[in-house]
């Protein structure tokens, strides 16, 4: 287990296997897993299913195919109820993200997701992410959770994604049909093949597929992000998983993320402006891999967004220094260059963040 950050997906067939409510039955190997990857100082995303046939036995339907409004209902009761299941199995505190493909399209909805997850996990606690079903209309929705996972590890800059469902992970044909069909624990390349091989979901619960999971992994892994398809309703899973084995099908990744992250940063992404920094702020940048601060702002040029790319040009030598995404747009800089990190609520009336550009979020020009 080489990751040091790491988003698992959970599908509602291992947190409510028989389609009634929660149930503790596969939870709690997970549950073990994610205190043992706390116990290795890992962070932990969870992305959870299952609110909506949590919640199905507490809202009268009288069908087998409930209305949109119906489906909303169940997934507003049983979220409670997921949420409750989830908690009695930690020690740690867990806290609930529900979000739409809407906010994480959104810039800057995006970057307050980005900022809270890191905050989150900077205090050890754990998120626990699921769309919001009852505001996602179809055109805002990701859809199905798998997807959502790999959008989810993509804005939280995770190296790794666990599919956990209740299969295996990907076979060359289909294994309830053909009894020599064998597990392919690797797959380098996702192409139509790899698509060709999933079938639909043959399970009632569950939202996604194979097919759901194949594009997760191509997202993941375009990204970075080493993706694994595994059973989550065998225990012994987790225990190869504990011991360095895969159990299941791993995606290669295509580069170390953070490599991905950097070459994205300085060559893709546009810059909208300079901010100028002094001679402190240099060096806390280049020597101490600190994040850039207001105190450290000495000048504002061009006119950006919140959430907009930047360069960081040293005031005196005029040198650029770095590049990176910029907590707040250019008329709010201009009013809080030079002052403290805890003026800046007294300033603005609000801080959405303390760092200006997060070390996470910014690459030094001559590092790479
Ligand atoms: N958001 C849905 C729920 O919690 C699940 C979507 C999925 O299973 O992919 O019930």
């Amino acid at each position: 287990m080489n990751f040091k950050r790491i988003v698992i997906k959970v599908g509602s067939a291992l947190v409510s296997p028989d389609g009634k409510g929660c149930s503790g039955k596969y939870l709690l190997s997970i549950a073990r897993f994610i205190n043992a990857c706390h116990e290795q100082g890992k962070e932990v995303i969870l992305v959870s299913s299952g609110s909506v046939a949590a919640g199905r036995g507490l809202i009268a339907h009288g069908s087998a195919n409930p209305s949109i409004a119906s489906k909303q209902a169940m997934a507003a009761v049983g979220q409670m109820q997921m949420m409750a299941n989830w908690q009695r199995f930690f020690d740690f505190p867990c806290s609930q993200l529900l979000i739409t493909h809407g906010d994480l399209k959104d810039r800057p909805r995006y970057l307050n997701i980005k900022n809270t997850l890191r905050v989150l996990l900077e205090n050890r606690v754990l998120p626990i992410i699921n769309e919001n079903d009852t505001v996602a209309t179809q055109e805002l929705k990701v859809g199905d959770n798998d997807n959502l996972a790999a959008l989810v590890a993509m804005v939280s800059d995770a190296d790794c994604l666990y599919i956990l469902s209740d299969v295996n992970g990907v076979y060359n044909k289909d294994p309830n049909r053909y009894d020599d069909a064998t597990l392919l624990p690797q797959i380098e390349t996702i192409d139509a093949s790899v698509y060709a091989m999933a079938g639909g979901t043959s399970n009632k619960i569950a939202t996604g597929g194979m097919k759901t999971k194949i594009q997760a992994a191509e997202k993941a892994c375009e990204h970075g992000i080493q993706t694994y398809i595994l059973n989550g309703r065998n225990s012994e899973v987790f225990s190869a998983l504990l011991q360095g084995h895969n159990p299941g099908t791993c995606f290669v990744a295509k580069q170390l993320p953070m490599k991905a992250k950097k070459h994205w940063l300085k060559h893709t992404l546009k810059s909208h402006g300079v901010v100028v920094i002094d001679a402190g702020a240099v060096n806390a940048l280049k020597t101490k891999g600190a994040s850039l601060l207001a105190s450290g702002i000495v000048g504002v040029d061009g006119q950006f967004a919140k959430g907009e790319s930047v360069s960081i040009v040293h005031g005196e030598s005029q040198e650029v220094l770095a590049k990176g995404i910029c907590q707040y747009s250019h008329q709010e800089l201009q009013k809080i260059q030079g002052k403290g990190s805890n003026e800046i609520e007294t300033i603005l009336g609000y801080c959405p963040s303390k760092e200006i550009i997060h070390r996470d979020d910014l690459v030094l020009v001559s590092a790479i």
